[in-house]
C-alpha cells in the first residue's frame, strides 16, 4: 500500500466527463489499496475568466480581493470532483486551501507555503476517504484567502506529498511528460523518461509551464518522488524527476548534453540609457525597483565610450509600467540620459547537465542563431543554462532551429 498525491491540472478537470475519467483513474488505484489525494486545478479558462472578470470592474485588482475570488475556481472543482468519486462508490471529502489550513504568507497572488498541517488529512485517510484538495491555494496567519501564482497547484500537490510524506507525487496533465521542448511549438519534441531535479528546475525557471518552479523547489528540498503524466492514457511511464548526482549522468555516454529547450514570453527590457559610470550606481537603480517588490532576473551593463554606461535588466512584463515609473521619478538624481522600455521580447534558454564537461555548446547556440539572422540582446548563463533574449516575433524560429541542431528530436 502506498500514499500517492495525485496532481490533475485544468484541462484535465475541464468537463464533467473528464472529472469522471479522473474519478476512475483514482478509484482503480484504491482498488490496489492506495491511499490517495487529489489535488485539482479550476477548470481550464477559468482563472483567466475570473481575473478578466475582476480587470472589468478594477483594472489593477487589489490582490487580497482578487484572491478571495479567484480561489473560488478551485473550490468548484473540487466538490465536483468528490461528488464524482461518491458517484463510483467511493468515500471522498473535499477541502479548500484555507480548511486544510495551508498555511502561506501574505503575499497575495504569489504567496509561499509556510506550513501545512496534515493531521486531519491523514485521519481522512486513515478512514478509507480519498481527500481531494484545491491547489493553488492557502490561507496567511491572519486568515486570508492567498494564492499561489499561476500554476501554483503543481506546488500545492508537491507541498502536500512532502508534508504527508507520501511514496509518490503524480502530476497528471494534456501531455504524457516532460518533452526536450513545448510540443506545442515543436511537433518533434520528445518525451524524456527522466529528467534530473537540477535541469527541471532551470528549465521551469526559464518558463517551461509543465511544472511550477516552486513545485520543483519542494520536490527537491523533501526529496519527494514527482513524475509527470498524461491524464487521458490508461497507462504510460511519463517522465520521472530523478535526484541521482549529475556527476555520474555526466560519465553515462548516453547522456545528451542538452535536454532541454524552455522559453519565455512574460518578460520585458527596462533600459536606463548614459548614466555616469561610478560606484553605486547599479544599487541606485535596482534598489528602488527591489523596494517595489519587482523580481528582476537578467541584468547587463555596457560601458559606453564617453565614461557613461548603458544599464539594461529585465522584470515581468505586468511589472514594466511599475518599473519605468519608478526610474523615471529617480532619472534627474542618478543622471540618466533616457529610460527606455520594450515588450517584444523572449527570452530562449538551452538547459542540460551535460554541458558541465563539454566545450562548445555556446557557440554552437550562437552560431545557429546567427545563421537565421536572430540578433541577441542579452545573454545569461549558469552552469547547465544558456540563455538569450532576442526578438518576440523570432521565438519560435530559434526554438525550433536550436531543437534541430541539438539533435533533440532523438532525444
Ligand atoms: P496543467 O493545466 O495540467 O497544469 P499546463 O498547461 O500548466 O497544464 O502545463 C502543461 C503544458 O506545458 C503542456 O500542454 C505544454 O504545452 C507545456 N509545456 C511547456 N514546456 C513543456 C515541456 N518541456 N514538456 C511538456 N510540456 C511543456
Ligand atoms: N488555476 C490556477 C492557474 O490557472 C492554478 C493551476 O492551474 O495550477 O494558474
Ligand atoms: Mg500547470
Amino acid at each position: 500500500m502506498a500514499l500517492i498525491v495525485q496532481k490533475y491540472g485544468g484541462t484535465s478537470v475541464g468537463s464533467p466527463d473528464r472529472i469522471k475519467n479522473l474519478a476512475r483513474r483514482v478509484a482503480r488505484f484504491k482498488a490496489l489499496g492506495h491511499q490517495i489525494v487529489v489535488v485539482v486545478s479550476a477548470m481550464s479558462g477559468e482563472t483567466n475568466r475570473l481575473i478578466n472578470l475582476a480587470k472589468e470592474i478594477m483594472p489593477e485588482p487589489d490582490p487580497r480581493e482578487l484572491d478571495v475570488m479567484v480561489a473560488t475556481g478551485e473550490q468548484v472543482t473540487i466538490g465536483l470532483t468528490s461528488m464524482a468519486l461518491m458517484e463510483l462508490g467511493l468515500k471522498a471529502k473535499s477541502y479548500t486551501g484555507a480548511q486544510v489550513r495551508i498555511v502561506t504568507d501574505n503575499a497575495h497572488t504569489k504567496a509561499r507555503i509556510l506550513s501545512i498541517d496534515e493531521e486531519r488529512i491523514r485521519a481522512d485517510l486513515n478512514a478509507g476517504y480519498v481527500v481531494v484538495v484545491a491547489g493553488f491555494q492557502g490561507v496567511d496567519e491572519s486568515g486570508n484567502i492567498t494564492t499561489l501564482g499561476r500554476g501554483g497547484s503543481d506546488t500545492t500537490g508537491v507541498a502536500l506529498a512532502a508534508a504527508l510524506k507520501a511514496d509518490e507525487c503524480q502530476i497528471y496533465t494534456d501531455v504524457d511528460g516532460v518533452y526536450t521542448t513545448d510540443p506545442r511549438v515543436v511537433p518533434e519534441a520528445c518525451r524524456l523518461k527522466s529528467i534530473t531535479f537540477e535541469e527541471m528546475l532551470e528549465l521551469a525557471s526559464q518558463g517551461s509551464k509543465v511544472l511550477q518552479i516552486r513545485s520543483v523547489e519542494f520536490a527537491g528540498k523533501y526529496k519527494v518522488k514527482l513524475r509527470v503524466l498524461s491524464s487521458f492514457e490508461e497507462d504510460g511511464e511519463g517522465t520521472l524527476i530523478t535526484f541521482e548526482d549529475s556527476e555520474n549522468k555526466d560519465s553515462n555516454m548516453e547522456q545528451p548534453i542538452i535536454s532541454g529547450i524552455a522559453f519565455n514570453r512574460d518578460e520585458a527590457k527596462v533600459m536606463v540609457l548614459g548614466v555616469p559610470d561610478k560606484p553605486g550606481i547599479a544599487y541606485q537603480i535596482l534598489g528602488p525597483v527591489a523596494d517595489a517588490k519587482i523580481d528582476v532576473d537578467m541584468i547587463i551593463q555596457n560601458m559606453g565610450a564617453d565614461g557613461t554606461t548603458d544599464f539594461t535588466f529585465t522584470v515581468h512584463k505586468n511589472d514594466m509600467t511599475k518599473a519605468l515609473g519608478i526610474l523615471n521619478q529617480v532619472q534627474g538624481h542618478i543622471g540618466a540620459r533616457e529610460i527606455r522600455g520594450d515588450d517584444k521580447i523572449a527570452k530562449v534558454s538551452i538547459v542540460g547537465v551535460g554541458m558541465r564537461s563539454h566545450v562548445g555548446i555556446a557557440s554552437q547556440m550562437f552560431r545557429t542563431l546567427a545563421e537565421e539572422g536572430i540578433n541577441i540582446q542579452m545573454i545569461s548563463t549558469s552552469e547547465i543554462k544558456i540563455a538569450v533574449v532576442i526578438d518576440e516575433k523570432y521565438m519560435e524560429l530559434a526554438v525550433r532551429v536550436l531543437h534541430k541542431a541539438f539533435e533533440l528530436e532523438e532525444a
